[in-house]
């Protein structure tokens, strides 16, 4: 039975796009035709959290917007999941030594693959998802479980009290 539903999940991703920066750019031109997402069962630009399965951060991840990125990551549904889409979502990018911004979005909400680059090609999103589907291809009742009961639970939503790098 878990068979079949990791089967489902893993090509009937709805995906929340957290675009903040210039990487959202890319993740659009990987939406489009010439690279084209959705034939690996991935669908763009869901209507909110609570319709989504997979956030994709991409762009830069500041104090400011942390709370706001924890609040809707909390409202979307389980079994969920997280790319980590460029440099700056990844570890801060370019401005790891700024003052207002985070040193990765792993600080706020488990994430499940990360993709280097600045900004990656839309193809090195393509190779994220197609990461994450054998990742769920492979899950457990009990890994989900233990996933979502994870030490992000109680992680500061304040963007103030986010570790400085
Ligand atoms: Fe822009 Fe580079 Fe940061 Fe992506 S990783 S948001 S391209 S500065």
């Amino acid at each position: 039975m878990q068979v079949v539903l990791n089967w489902g999940r893993r090509y009937s991703l709805w995906v929340f796009n957290f675009g903040l920066a210039c990487c959202a750019i890319e993740f659009i031109s990987a939406s489009m035709a010439r690279h084209d997402f959705i034939r690996l069962g991935v669908i763009p630009f869901a209507p909110g959290p609570r319709q989504s399965d997979l956030m994709v951060v991409s762009g830069t991840v500041t104090d400011k917007m942390a709370p706001v990125i924890r609040r809707l990551y909390d409202q979307m549904p389980e079994p969920k999941y997280v790319i980590s889409f460029g440099a700056c979502s990844n570890s801060g990018g370019p401005y790891w030594d700024s003052y207002s911004v985070t040193k990765g979005v792993d600080q706020l909400i488990p994430v499940d693959v990360y993709v280097p680059g600045c900004p990656p090609r839309p193809e090195a999103l393509l190779h994220g998802i197609v990461t994450l589907q054998d990742q769920i291809a492979a899950e457990t009742p009990g890994r989900a479980r233990a996933r979502s009961g994870s030490r992000y639970a109680d992680r500061p939503v304040s963007g103030a009290e986010v570790t400085r790098g």
